[in-house]
């Protein structure tokens, strides 16, 4: 992995920053809990996963309820830029982050693979050493049509070596509901011009429980998702988000979603059918063949630090500090130029809080919840009343043995109904 201090160094240091409320708090202090690790703080350098968020789409799919813009001129220069100087001034001002190694580093946006490989290349450089970004995980969120065959080669070129690719479906009637701003078969051809670009580790999303879906049209997906052998699949189940286009048409009874046991029935359907095809279902909504686990993603699953930049991005320390930057762009671009904090929001998770979330990231995995980490991070008392709680839930949803605490796959459908079961009891 490579050392994050460089980047102090790629960037001329940043001009009179003043010490902000963020410092106060970054250290890990003597005797705080580690629900990530056993090892004591100060015997380890902490490796953070590094988020960009590039928030700009050629449309605005009715469903999507992240941060994002359609670009005017000069908008997707401009973003760089930005990220770019926030960077510099957030790594002078967080010196123990600029100190860490790197687990990751993940373009998420809105869409970033509409930026041109030179832009993705400056960002990258600003991370890392050059050429040291080939160590690790680097991914670029990317819809089909967004990408030619020579602009897939620049991408691996300058070091993106993992494409996510926002297929979503391979129905005509869905993608059109979904108002996609691509076709199949332009998924189809993105995915066949990533392989001939050089791309071994790609990753698919689907979404599934669109109003009027039926189980063939899904099987169908799934059939036409296979044949293009991704290393990785992320599975979505439509959600109509209160601020979304969709969550009003849903309150307003213009879209009527499907059953909850209808939606399940879909959902165990695509296990069966992806563990049969040689995929590891490792956390709730994620699959993978051998070996190609998302590093990144695993980075939240496992409750670790990540740092996020540009507009709308999080930020976890790993123990109680979360922060969240403005998700507004002239904001956003406002105190970058005036060299102010971005950070919009800040908040630590009480004890309770922390419990809580260690128990709901941890059941979302495969591994689910060891009971020797449960000890060793929280103590008897609550590995005690944990264990207590889970044996009440139903046989078919869980599974518990002497090491382990995990979910079934009918028990991941219903994860947020247990989740509250199991905080009302520890
Ligand atoms: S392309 Fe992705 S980020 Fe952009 S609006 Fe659609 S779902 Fe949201």
């Amino acid at each position: 992995m490579a050392d994050f201090a460089c980047v102090t160094g790629a960037f001329a240091p940043a001009k009179k920053v003043a010490k902000s409320e963020l410092n106060k708090t970054i250290s890990y202090t003597d005797g705080m809990r580690d629900p990530t690790s056993h090892m004591p703080y100060k015997a380890r350098a902490v490796p953070v996963a590094i988020y960009l968020h590039l928030p700009f789409c050629r449309r605005l799919c009715p469903y999507c309820d992240f941060f994002k813009k359609v670009p005017r001129r000069g908008d997707l220069a401009r973003i760089c830029e930005l990220i770019l100087s926030e960077l510099s001034a957030t790594l002078a001002r967080e010196s123990s982050w600029a100190d860490s190694l790197i687990t990751s580093i993940y373009f998420g946006g809105g869409t970033p693979s509409l930026h041109s490989a030179e832009q993705l290349a400056s960002l990258l450089s600003a991370i890392t050493q050059n050429g040291e970004h080939g160590k690790y995980e680097v991914t670029l969120e990317a819809n089909p049509g967004t990408l030619t065959l020579e602009g897939l080669k620049q991408l691996r070129d300058v070091g993106v070596n993992r494409l996510s690719l926002g297929a979503q479906s391979f129905s005509e009637r869905k993608l059109h509901l979904l108002y996609r701003d691509h076709t199949a078969d332009e998924t189809l051809t993105t995915v066949k011009n990533a392989r001939a670009a050089g791309f071994t580790n790609l990753s698919m999303d689907l979404i599934f429980g669109l109003p009027g879906e039926t189980k063939d049209e899904w099987l169908a997906d799934i059939e036409q998702l296979l044949a293009c052998e991704p290393e990785h699949v992320s599975l979505y189940n439509l959600e109509y988000h209160e601020q979304t286009p969709f969550g009003r048409w849903h309150a307003q009874g213009v879209l009527e979603p499907l059953s909850q046991d209808f939606e399940a029935e879909l959902y165990l359907l695509t296990h069966e059918k992806l563990e049969q095809a040689g995929y590891e279902h490792y956390e709730v909504s994620n699959f993978a063949k051998p070996g190609f686990r998302s590093v990144h993603n695993q980075v939240y699953w496992e409750g670790k630090p990540y740092l996020g930049f540009g507009p709308s991005a999080h930020s976890f320390d790993g123990v109680t500090r979360r922060f969240a930057n403005v998700a507004d762009l002239h904001e956003y671009e406002r105190r970058v130029i005036a060299n102010e904090s971005c950070v919009d929001r800040e908040w630590q998770n009480s004890e309770r809080e922390q419990w809580e979330e260690w128990i709901s990231v941890r059941l979302r995995r495969k591994e689910g919840i060891l009971w020797d980490d449960c000890h060793l991070a929280w103590g008897g008392k609550h590995a005690r009343a944990l264990w207590a709680a889970a044996t009440l839930l139903p046989e078919h949803l869980r599974e518990i043995d002497a090491a382990n605490f995990r979910l079934t796959t009918e028990g991941w459908f219903v994860e947020n109904e247990i989740l509250l079961k199991l905080y009302e009891a520890v």
